[in-house]
C-alpha cells in the first residue's frame, strides 16, 4: 500500500494538500514533522498533519515529499491536533493557525526558502535569526511636513512617537510593511535606527529570593483541594475559581502548579496582556525559581526560539504569557490557568481571531488536563457554563489579608452634583474634597478616566462642527505632547489644530472634555503640594508601566491618573482612595456586553482600594446612577449582577445564550462593501439552517464604526442557539467569500467580542 499524507504549507489557504510519501522516507513523515515539497512551481516548506495508507483518488497524480526537515516533529501530537480543531472551529486556514504556533525562527526558514528555492546548509541547526544583535527604531524631534506620510508609515511613525524606541521586528508583528515604513521614515529624518545586544530580559533581571507558601485559608484550601483532587485523576476537568479581589487567587495557581509538577506534568498561565508584568512573575519566581518561560513580545527572536525549545524539549515545564501562551509547546501538559478569564485581551482581533480562553478549555479537554478560569467578575460565559454543569465553580468569598475589607463605594450623581474647587464638572465637590483628606492623611489615590489625550473633542464654538478624522468615523481627540496635536485613536493619524473649523472657516475651535492629560495637569494645579502622575497608553508601554507603578508601591506618587491600566491587579497597599470620574463612557457603547465590561471594571477599579489595613473608599460618578452596573457595583453584589444581567440577556436572545458568527466586509468603496455583505447576507439566508430560521440573518447594516482607515464597514451577523446549525449556516455564507469582488475584504469572526 503506498502512504499518503496531508501537507499543511504556512500560507493563507484554507485546506491542506496531498502528497505521496516516498518509501525512503516512510519512517520519518510524521505528524507535526516539517516536510520539504513542490508547492505550484515553487518549494515550500509545510508541516505534515496526518499520514495515511492507500492509492490517490483516480486520475490524480500525486507529487512526492521532497524531503524531511526534522528528526523529531516540531509539533508534539496533542498541540498539533489542538491546532487543526482551532483552524476548523474558526474557519481559519490551517496554514495561518500553524503560523501562530511556530516560532519566527522556524518561520524563518520559510522565507528563506522562498527566496532561494532551497535551505542551505543542513536542516536541523538552530539559527541565530539577524545574529545576537537586534535592530531599533527611535524617533527623532523632527516634524514631518503636512500630508507627506500615508498608511503605514504614519502608524508607524505615530506607534514610535507614543511608545519611545522599539525594536523593529515588534513593530513588524503590528505592521506588514514597518521595515519599509522604518526605512522610509529614516530617510526622511524622523527615525533612526539602530543594531545593539537586546537587554536582559527584563522578567528575569532581579533576582527573586524564594517566598514561604503562606498557610491557606479555609476556602483557598477547599479550592486547593478540588484542583488537586482533579489533578490526581488525570482526567479532564475544568473550574472556575470565582474569588473577590485580593482573595488570594494567585496562591491557589501556585499551588496548583506545584501539584501539577509534582506529578511531572507541564502549565500553561494565561494572564491579560497588561497585566504581564515584571511583579506578578516575580510572584511565580518567587515559588518555583527561573525555569519558567515567559513568553511575551519584548524577546529577541533568538531568545524567543531558545525559550519555546526549552519548554519544547521539557527543560522547562512551566510557561506564561499572554493569550499566545496557549500555543505553547508544553510537554505532557497538566494545568492550564487562565488569570482574569473575563479580559477582552484574550480574544485576538486579527488574523486568526481566536478567543484564548475558550481555546484553553478545549485544549485542556483534549490534552485530559484540568483547567482553571479565575477571576472576581467572571464574564456570563463562563458562568452559564457553570450553570450548564461544564464547569465547577470554587469560591473565595473573602479578601485574604485578615484585616482588608471591601472598600465602601459612593455615587455621584453628575446631573445634580457640582463642581469642586478646579471648576471642572468631571472634579466633583464631594470628589475634590475626598482627594484633599486623603492626602492630608498621607494615603494615596487613583483617579480611573478612560479617555487618553487632552480633550477628546476639537468642537467649533461657532457653528458646533466637531473635528473628525478624515479615513475614520470618529472624532480626534487633542494631545498636549509635542506642542499640541490631533490625533486618531483608531488608525493612529495624527496632524497639527488647524487655526480655524474646516467646515465654517470661524477661527473658534475649543477643546472640549477631559482626557487623562488634562486630569493630570488640573489635578497638579489643585493640589500643587502632592506628586501627580499618569499611567496610559502615551506615557507608558510596559517597562514603563511598571517603572511608574514600582513608585506607586514606593510612596513618590500621591495621586495616579489613569486609563484602564491602572484598574489591573495591582497590589498596591496605601491606595484608599479610588475615583472614577466618568462611568457611562465605558457603560454606553453600542455594545451588548457593554453593561458587563463597565461592571467588570468598576469592580476591577474599586478593588483597587483598602487593600490592606486601611479602610478604602470608592467614588463612582455618573449621570446615571441608577443603572445596574453602577448599582450592583456599589453594593458589591456580583452574583445579583451576573442574576440581572443574564436575564437581560435571556431576553434578548444574546449570547451566552445564543452562539454568533460576525462577518466583517469592509472596501475603500462603500458601494462595493456594501453589495458583498449584501451577498453574503442572501447567502446565509438561503443556507436551510436560514431558511428554517434556525440561525437567525442580521444584516447586512452598517458597522457601528462605518469607516476606519478609509474603509467603508458593514456586517452580517449570524445568531443562533444551536451551535451546530450557526457552523453550517456560516460555511455556507462563507462559501461566497472567493466569488466577491476582489477588493472587499471579508473577515469571518466566530463568537465575535469587540462589536464595534
Ligand atoms: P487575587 O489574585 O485574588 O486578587 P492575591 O493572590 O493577589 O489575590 O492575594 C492578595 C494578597 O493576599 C497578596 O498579598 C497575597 O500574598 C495575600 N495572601 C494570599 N493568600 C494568603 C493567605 N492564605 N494568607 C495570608 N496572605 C495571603
Ligand atoms: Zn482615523
Amino acid at each position: 500500500m503506498p502512504l499518503l499524507c496531508e501537507v499543511a504549507v504556512p500560507v493563507p489557504l484554507a485546506r491542506a494538500f496531498s502528497y505521496e510519501v516516498p518509501l525512503a522516507l516512510a519512517a520519518s513523515v510524521r505528524p507535526g514533522a516539517r516536510v520539504l515539497v513542490e508547492f505550484g512551481r515553487k518549494k515550500v516548506l509545510g508541516v505534515v498533519l496526518a499520514t495515511s495508507e492507500g492509492a490517490a483518488p483516480e486520475g490524480v497524480r500525486l507529487k512526492p515529499i521532497t524531503a524531511v526537515v526534522d528528526p523529531e516533529p516540531v509539533l508534539p501530537p496533542e498541540l498539533l491536533s489542538f491546532l487543526r480543531e482551532l483552524s476548523s472551529y474558526y474557519f481559519a486556514p490551517i496554514g495561518e493557525v500553524l503560523r501562530l504556533a511556530l516560532p519566527a525562527v522556524e518561520r524563518e526558514d520559510v522565507r528563506v526558502l522562498e527566496a532561494q528555492g532551497e535551505l542551505p546548509g543542513t536542516l536541523s541547526r538552530v539559527k541565530q535569526v539577524g545574529g545576537r544583535k537586534i535592530a531599533y527604531a527611535r524617533p527623532t524631534d523632527v516634524v514631518e511636513e503636512p500630508g507627506v506620510l500615508r498608511g503605514q508609515a504614519a502608524s508607524v511613525l505615530a506607534l514610535l512617537r507614543s511608545n519611545g524606541e522599539m525594536p523593529i521586528a515588534r513593530l513588524e508583528e503590528k505592521f506588514g510593511n514597518a521595515r519599509a515604513a522604518v526605512k522610509k521614515l529614516a530617510s526622511l529624518g524622523l527615525v533612526v535606527t539602530e543594531e545593539r545586544e537586546p537587554p536582559r530580559d527584563a522578567f528575569f533581571v532581579r533576582p527573586e529570593p524564594r517566598d514561604e507558601p503562606p498557610e491557606l485559608n479555609e476556602a483557598q484550601s477547599a479550592a486547593e483541594a478540588r484542583i488537586e483532587a482533579a489533578l490526581a485523576e488525570a482526567k479532564s476537568s475544568a473550574f472556575l475559581l470565582f474569588g473577590v479581589t485580593g482573595s488570594g487567587k494567585t496562591e491557589v495557581y501556585l499551588r496548583a502548579i506545584a501539584g501539577c509538577l509534582a506529578r511531572g506534568r507541564g502549565a500553561i498561565v494565561m494572564v491579560p496582556e497588561i497585566a504581564l508584568t515584571p511583579q506578578l512573575v516575580a510572584r511565580f519566581r518567587a515559588r518555583f525559581g527561573d525555569d519558567l518561560a515567559v513568553l511575551h513580545s519584548g524577546l529577541s527572536e533568538a531568545d524567543r526560539h531558545a525559550m519555546w525549545k526549552r519548554v519544547r524539549t521539557g527543560a522547562v515545564r512551566v510557561a506564561i504569557g499572554a493569550r499566545s501562551a496557549i500555543f505553547a509547546p508544553v510537554a505532557n501538559l497538566g494545568l492550564i490557568l487562565v488569570d482574569e478569564e473575563h479580559d477582552g485581551s484574550f480574544k485576538q482581533e486579527e488574523g486568526v481571531r481566536y478567543h484564548a480562553r475558550d481555546m484553553a478549555l478545549l485544549r485542556a479537554h483534549r490534552a485530559a488536563a484540568v483547567a482553571v478560569l479565575g477571576s472576581a467578575t467572571p464574564s456570563l460565559e463562563s458562568v452559564h457554563l457553570v450553570r450548564q454543569g461544564k464547569l465547577t465553580e470554587l469560591r473565595l468569598p473573602d479578601r485574604a489579608h485578615r484585616e482588608a475589607t471591601l472598600p465602601e463605594v459612593t455615587t455621584v450623581d453628575l446631573r445634580r452634583i457640582g463642581p469642586g474647587a478646579t471648576g471642572n464638572k468631571l472634579i466633583s465637590l464631594p470628589l475634590h474634597r475626598a482627594i484633599e483628606k486623603t492626602l492630608a492623611a498621607g494615603e494615596q489615590v487613583i483617579l480611573f478616566l478612560n479617555r487618553r489625550g487632552f480633550a477628546p473633542s476639537v468642537v467649533c464654538e461657532s457653528c458646533g462642527h466637531v473635528a473628525t478624522c478624515l479615513a475614520c468615523s470618529v472624532a480626534l481627540t487633542f494631545h498636549r505632547a509635542r506642542g499640541g496635536r490631533m490625533r486618531c485613536h483608531y488608525c493612529d493619524w495624527e496632524g497639527p489644530m488647524p487655526a480655524a473649523c474646516s467646515e465654517c472657516r470661524a477661527p473658534s475651535l475649543a477643546l472640549e472634555g477631559l482626557g487623562t492629560e488634562r486630569l493630570e495637569e488640573t489635578i497638579a494645579e489643585a493640589f500643587p503640594t502632592a506628586r501627580v502622575a499618569r499611567l496610559d497608553r502615551d506615557v507608558a508601554d510596559g517597562a514603563k508601566a511598571e517603572a511608574i507603578l514600582a513608585k506607586m508601591r514606593a510612596g513618590e506618587i500621591d495621586v495616579l491618573v489613569g486609563t484602564q491600566m491602572v484598574t489591573k491587579g495591582h497590589d498596591l497597599g496605601n491606595v484608599t482612595l479610588v475615583g472614577v470620574l466618568n462611568a457611562d463612557a465605558a457603560l454606553s457603547l453600542p455594545d451588548f456586553r457593554a453593561s458587563e465590561r463597565g461592571f467588570q471594571l468598576l469592580v476591577q477599579v474599586a478593588g483597587r482600594a483598602g487593600r490592606r489595613d486601611r479602610p478604602g473608599r470608592v467614588i463612582i460618578q455618573t449621570r446615571n446612577p441608577e443603572q445596574p452596573a453602577v448599582q450592583f457595583a456599589k453594593r458589591h453584589d456580583v452574583n445579583a449582577f451576573l442574576e440581572h444581567e443574564l436575564a437581560d440577556r435571556a431576553e434578548v436572545g444574546y449570547p451566552p445564550f445564543s452562539r454568533l458568527s460576525l462577518f466583517r466586509v469592509d472596501a475603500l468603496d462603500e458601494e462595493a462593501a456594501r453589495r458583498a455583505a449584501g451577498v453574503i447576507a442572501a447567502h446565509a439566508k438561503t443556507s436551510p439552517e436560514g431558511q428554517s430560521r434556525v440561525v437567525e440573518v442580521l444584516g447586512p447594516a452598517a458597522a457601528p464604526l462605518a469607516r476606519l482607515r478609509g474603509r467603508y464597514r458593514f456586517r452580517v451577523l449570524l445568531r443562533s442557539k444551536d451551535r451546530r446549525a450557526l457552523r453550517a449556516a456560516t460555511a455556507v455564507a462563507a462559501a461566497a467569500i472567493p466569488e466577491l469582488d476582489r477588493r472587499v475584504r471579508v473577515v469571518v469572526d466566530v463568537d465575535p467580542v469587540a462589536m464595534l
